[in-house]
């Protein structure tokens, strides 16, 4: 199967290669852009996105507190509310308690904000967060990125661990910050790499799920390995370890995701045979797919940019959309920011979906798919208290529709915070 991946550079290619690897290579190894001490990462991101986040009530006799007291302590937040996973727009109260939406009263508010459920961004690669270069990265193929051994081994390679966990924690610092609770990480590096995540994930409020990704030792016990991680990914070829650790991950109730679809179509029938709890990029479906994922309930998550800076090419997503649970993820770090309102943007104005159908594919549908829905993805009673508050006093001021906005005008600088109960 790596034979197909192979390929003879040109000697000009190599030379303008070369130059971009060591660059980024050089970068990583000095840690420019790794930027502060893991131990300064970790203080920053266990704090709130904006320090000046404190939450005003009208109502006297409610106890408010900031979002990053006490998790015991009530905390009303109030403003127009984006409520349930039908994403239904009213104004309100909600009323957190021991870290769960204790209750929400839809009346009047005196309040512009503008309050959604925290993103779930189920597909990412951080790992590679210690070199970005997503413009440049587009003179190179889907083959020189990530095969024998690929631009993305030689970043992780070129950086220490500690350097990576420094930068995985910024990336988590700055999901917070534009609004995301909860990613999936295809976690390379085996268990030390899910133990790095581990590690980082202990000091922000941002929820790391680690797919432990790649081949594993024959001779290592699978299931011991997998119960370390959140859930299980790898590549085609698929042999007899795959089809165990699928069936390790039921018993477990762990995540099982693959990537199909992505360069060529190949690796789709295989893929789909193991029947992964989601499948990732479909670029490639052909008309049986759809029926597949319908029939077979395989969600999607779909990562448009990626696309378009790996193979210029977009996924199907209205076809996906129709077919199957569509969800949008912002893949590796090392080509686009991990940001679900760029992610949202991008695909509203690409595709032919409503601002509501892709809030939920940013929020409600990543949750479905990673096997947390009972808890995030949505404003409700009895769910975990993870909202994003947006400040509607900038870009957001003067909105028609709070949803078209949140999803196609939004930045970071319009999220007032992030609310990680
Ligand atoms: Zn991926």
């Amino acid at each position: 199967m790596r034979e197909r991946f192979e390929r003879v550079y040109a000697p000009e290619e190599l030379g303008g290669r070369r130059r971009f690897l060591q660059a980024l290579g050089g970068a990583a190894a000095a840690g420019i852009l790794a930027g502060c001490s893991s131990s300064d990462a970790s203080t920053s991101t266990a704090g709130p996105a904006s320090p000046s986040g404190s939450t005003t009530t009208t109502d006297e006799s409610v106890t408010t507190a900031t979002a990053d007291s006490d998790a015991a302590d009530a905390t009303v937040v109030e403003g127009t509310l984006v409520l349930g996973e039908e994403m239904d727009v009213t104004e309100g109260r909600i009323r957190i308690e021991d870290g769960q939406i204790e209750s929400i009263t839809e009346e009047g508010v005196d309040s512009d904000r503008l309050i959604a459920p925290a993103f779930v961004n189920p597909h990412t690669h951080i790992t590679d967060a210690t070199a970005k270069d997503g413009e440049r990265a587009r003179n190179f193929s889907w083959f020189e990125l990530f095969i024998d051994p690929g631009l993305k081994s030689e970043i992780n390679d070129a950086a220490t661990r500690e350097q990576k966990r420094t930068a995985m924690a910024q990336t988590m610092q700055f999901m917070r910050a534009s609004g995301t609770g909860t990613f999936v990480d295809f976690k390379e590096e085996g268990i030390p790499g899910i133990e790095d995540l581990n590690m980082v994930d202990e000091g922000t409020a941002v929820d790391a799920v680690g797919l432990l990704t790649g081949a594993i030792d024959e001779d290592a016990d699978l299931e011991a390995e997998i119960e370390k991680a959140d859930g299980y990914n790898t590549y085609a070829p698929y042999g007899e370890q795959a089809e165990r650790a699928r069936e390790i991950c039921d018993d477990l109730d762990k995540v099982f995701a693959l990537h199909s679809g992505e360069p060529d179509a190949d690796d789709i029938d295989a893929s789909l045979a193991l029947n992964p709890d989601y499948t990732s990029h479909m670029v490639h479906a052909r008309e049986q797919d759809y029926e597949t994922l319908s029939n077979d309930d395989i969600g999607v998550v779909a990562l448009p940019r990626s696309n378009l800076v790996i193979l210029d090419e977009l996924p199907p997503l209205e076809r996906l959309h129709e077919a199957t649970t569509v969800a949008l993820g912002t893949d590796n770090v090392m080509l686009n920011a991990a940001s679900m309102l760029r992610e949202m943007e991008f695909t509203s104005k690409l595709f032919d979906v409503t601002p509501t159908e892709v809030l939920k594919m940013a929020t409600i549908n990543g949750a479905r798919l990673s096997k947390r829905a009972d808890r995030i993805g949505s404003i409700e009673e009895g769910k975990r208290a993870r909202l994003t508050v947006f400040d509607t006093s900038m870009e957001l001021k003067n909105v028609v529709d709070p949803i078209a906005g949140i999803v196609r005008r939004a930045t970071a600088r319009d999220v007032e915070r992030t609310i990680l109960r």
